[in-house]
């Protein structure tokens, strides 16, 4: 497709949207149904999708992925009523009589741009919102999970209306050719460098972006934690999806005298998940390619293995692994991982572990494991984050009243449930004043008997 067919495209979605009642919720309904019925109907075709890019389970598949929009859908379904609704606030009484109000208007035509790890929810979870707001959108999938664009391709024109929704597959050519049109919010998931050239493609129209970005989720295991639990629960964030996850807990800080202890409930928690091989095990993913296999061989000469170490790249193979004795200054400890590989670096305590956290850029999320009530106050309002779990990892993602998204390098914007959809809508205000009486302090000429009176309405 060149440029004059993805004017076309905008142009035929935005004039559809454009011709839409902006208060009409059956239509954005009805979409949402379809998207439901596409899911439940094709869940098979995804996963075998799934696993044809990144050898996903069909558990893991449903959780994160299929289920997971599936989750979105039912929470927007039942709530989209209520989120339209206008939000009254009060008006100052110089202006009676008067009524404000914010009403929750579309924003026009989204562009939404997903990644590879997570490729169906990262298109499909953000398009939930920016239907139930109004919009329409174009979506572009990973030209990296191939098989999964594939099937995003074929399935949204067959159940989703064309004039609401269009897909476009491809990569780097196509999504700069998209880029150059005009869209009305571009929703970018992926990493912070191609982040900046979104931004810089959306400075052009003044279109408000959407940056789900990545970097490195720290966790604080402090010494009150309950330690197997920790592990299991860091252990089953990190290496689900091969720790091809934005969100996984990049690197761990442990108290040092529960270090060891910790090391060893992990390689446990890996054992009871993969079996003693888990290149054997059907729940284990593999890395996405060659290219970022090899980027992660090299990070493993970063540490020694404590844990795992094992990898093989004709099968695109890296073992779940534990890396003990990093270095701050190393490409592990300095790079955002995105693989199965987990450095375990000691601290002497949670001021330590915060002072580590505070001089790197805020991340997406943290992570903290603790028994101690005041540990885990300090920790969550002495430290910056998008997200952030006490005694879990990843898992805030699920809860549709929570928003996600990140803060500083890690992103900008929310979505999920409530906050999707006023990232996709205008808060537009709108003051209704009356017109039964019209305060003639307003307009001059003034006195300083008006001034005076003004000053004691403002109160
Ligand atoms: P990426 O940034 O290379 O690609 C993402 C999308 O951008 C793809 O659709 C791709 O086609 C497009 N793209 C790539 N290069 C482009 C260019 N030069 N111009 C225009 N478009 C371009 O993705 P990646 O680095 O492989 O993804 C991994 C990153 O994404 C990690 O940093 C991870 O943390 C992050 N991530 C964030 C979230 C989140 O929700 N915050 C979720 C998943 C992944």
């Amino acid at each position: 497709m060149g440029h004059a067919a993805y004017a076309e495209m905008v142009n035929r979605l935005r004039a559809h949207q454009a011709s839409l009642d902006t208060s009409d919720l059956r239509w954005r309904r009805e979409q949402l149904r379809v998207m439901r019925d596409m899911i439940v109907e094709q869940e098979e075709r995804i996963f075998d999708a799934l696993h044809a890019d990144l050898r996903k389970c069909r558990v893991e598949c449903h959780l994160t992925e299929t289920g997971f929009v599936l989750g979105e859908l039912s929470h927007a379904l039942a709530q989209m009523e209520r989120w339209s609704r206008p939000l009254r606030t009060p008006t100052p009484i110089y202006l009676q009589p008067a009524g404000s109000r914010v009403v929750w208007e579309p924003l026009g035509v989204a562009l939404i741009i997903g990644t590879w790890n997570y490729p169906f929810q990262l298109v499909m979870a953000p398009l939930v919102p920016a239907i139930a707001a109004g919009n329409a959108a174009v979506l572009k999938p990973s030209e990296m999970a191939p098989a999964t664009s594939a099937v995003i391709g074929e399935l949204v024109p067959q159940y989703l209306d064309p004039d609401v929704v269009a897909v476009v597959e491809g990569g780097v050519p196509e999504t700069t050719a998209l880029l150059e049109q005009r869209f009305n919010r571009i929703f970018f998931t992926g990493s912070t460098r191609v982040g900046r050239i979104v931004m810089q493609a959306a400075a052009r129209h003044l279109t408000p972006v959407t940056l789900e970005l990545g970097g490195k989720s720290p966790c604080i295991v402090d010494g009150s934690a309950r330690v197997e639990l920790a592990a299991r629960r860091i252990a089953n964030g990190k290496f689900a999806t091969a720790g091809q996850t934005c969100v996984a807990a990049d690197y761990v800080l442990v108290q040092r005298e529960i270090a060891d202890e910790f090391v060893g409930a992990v390689a446990d928690a890996i054992r009871q998940f993969y079996g003693p091989d888990p290149q054997e095990s059907p729940d284990y993913a593999r890395i996405i390619d060659r290219h970022h296999h090899r980027r992660l061989d090299e990070l493993l000469e970063d540490g020694e293995a404590a844990v795992g170490g094992a990898h093989n790249e004709s099968d695109l193979y890296v073992a779940p692994t534990v890396l003990r004795g990093v270095d701050d200054g190393s490409t592990v400890m300095q790079e955002e991982i995105f693989g199965p590989i987990l450095p375990v670096v000691d601290a002497t305590d949670a001021e330590e572990a915060l002072a580590f956290v505070n001089e790197r850029p805020r991340p997406l999320a943290l992570y903290l494991f603790a028994e101690d009530d005041e540990v885990v106050e300090r920790v969550t309002h002495a430290t910056r984050a998008g997200g952030m779990c006490v005694n879990e990892t990843v898992m805030h993602l699920p809860v549709p009243g929570l928003p996600f998204g990140g803060v500083g390098q890690s992103g900008m914007g929310t979505y999920h449930g409530e906050w999707g959809f006023r990232e996709f809508s205008n808060p537009r205000a709108v003051l209704d004043h009356g017109t039964r009486f019209d305060l003639s302090l307003r307009y001059p000429p003034y006195s300083e008997r008006d001034e005076s009176l003004l000053r004691r309405m403002r109160g």
